[in-house]
């Protein structure tokens, strides 16, 4: 298949224009990546059962990982799903934006999208080419992230190129996506409370302004429990966001991170560390993830450094552990699948 590479310019006609054609491809089943403000997003009609077995073919996903369904206004989940109270004082804060919930499905939605489950996720993204699309085509959207299933997410229409050339109708390139990683996933608990299923740019603390509680689903957190339990959000088990490089993820001071790659590193090797820390690193790559401390911008870099990574054939790139709390939980959650789930503890290997 020949992929079409329209770039969205910011002349309203012209991009009006390469809207309506991918809105027209949309609802004849056919898919299209386009931008949002977490990652790429492989986009179908939500609608059509055969839209959703090309989502999953041209990635490569397992069929138990269901899809986020995209919707142009809050009120649109109506349509698809049955919303509560909770779900509109969320939407109220948080949408359009990155959050997805989860919420128990109405018929229209094929099970396919849903991999068989009986809810389906819901999210209204804010990037203005991502809402457009999915007004003017009028279906609700699935759209996972628009990388090969496994690998680092895809911030820029590049990456989606890298991964996605010859297997799909077309790319909409809106520039690199603001935050990098992918939505806040939660589950509605029906007692005014909710569960991180994944954690994103919508941090816990946020949600905590309108939820009576917030838990974390214990997958988010623990390295063990993410790669041995099938948990209710299926995407949480698998593998996931890895580059070819070897991930060598460290949890310790960062003096001893430090010491650890000068004393561990050889071959060809990349460390992701801060703009100030390179100069400790002479000897690798630096893959620079801004300003020490800056967890949003960290969280912007990422998926593009590891891709960077391989890009450069590195053999092994050394990472240093966040907490897994607050802003930097995406982060840790995103790092330790990247990895494998595996983390070295200096002195307890
Ligand atoms: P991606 O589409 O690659 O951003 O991943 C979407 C993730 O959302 C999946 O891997 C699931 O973890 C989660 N998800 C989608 N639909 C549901 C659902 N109905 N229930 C729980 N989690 C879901
Ligand atoms: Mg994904």
């Amino acid at each position: 298949m020949n992929t079409e590479y329209c770039k969205i310019t910011g002349d309203s006609q012209a991009d009006e224009a390469v809207i309506a054609r991918a809105a027209e491809v949309i609802r004849h089943g056919g898919l299209v990546a386009i931008p949002t403000e977490t990652v790429y997003g492989l986009a179908g009609s939500a609608l059509l059962d055969d839209s959703a077995k090309k989502i999953y073919a041209a990635k490569g996903r397992p069929a138990d990982n269901p899809l986020i369904v995209h919707i142009a206004y809050p009120e649109e989940a109506e349509r698809i799903a049955y919303p509560d109270e909770l779900y509109g004082e969320l939407a109220k804060r948080f949408m359009p934006g990155p959050l997805t919930v989860v919420l128990k499905k109405r018929s229209v939605i094929p099970d396919t999208v849903t991999a068989g489950g009986d809810t389906v996720a819901v999210r209204c993204p804010s990037n203005s080419v991502a809402h457009r699309l999915i007004e003017v085509s009028g279906h609700p959207i699935a759209a996972p992230s628009a990388n090969r299933s496994g690998a680092p997410s895809p911030t820029t229409a590049e990456h989606v190129r890298a991964d996605m050339d010859g297997k799909i109708d077309m790319i909409l390139d809106g520039g690199p996506c603001e935050i990098g990683l992918e939505s806040t996933v939660i589950r509605l608990d029906g007692d005014g409370a909710c569960t991180i299923l994944r954690p994103g740019a919508v941090t816990a603390e946020m949600l905590g302004e309108v939820c009576r509680e917030v838990r974390i689903a214990p997958a988010v957190i623990e390295p063990a429990l993410a790669e041995a339990i099938r948990p209710e959000s299926p995407g949480m088990k698998y593998k996931h966001y890895a580059p070819r490089a070897n991930l060598v993820l460290i949890d310790a001071s960062h003096e001893t991170f430090v010491k650890y790659v000068r004393s561990h590193a050889s071959g060809k090797y990349g460390v992701l560390s801060s703009n100030e820390d390179a100069g400790a690193f002479t000897g690798g790559m630096a893959l620079l993830l801004g300003p020490r401390g800056n967890a949003k911008e960290a969280a912007k870099r990422l998926f593009s450094l590891l891709r960077r990574a391989d890009e450069a054939e590195l053999e092994t790139v050394y990472a240093e552990l966040p907490p897994a709390e607050g802003e930097t939980l995406a982060y840790y959650n995103r790092i330790i699948r990247a990895a494998g789930c595996r983390i070295v503890k200096p002195g307890k290997e």
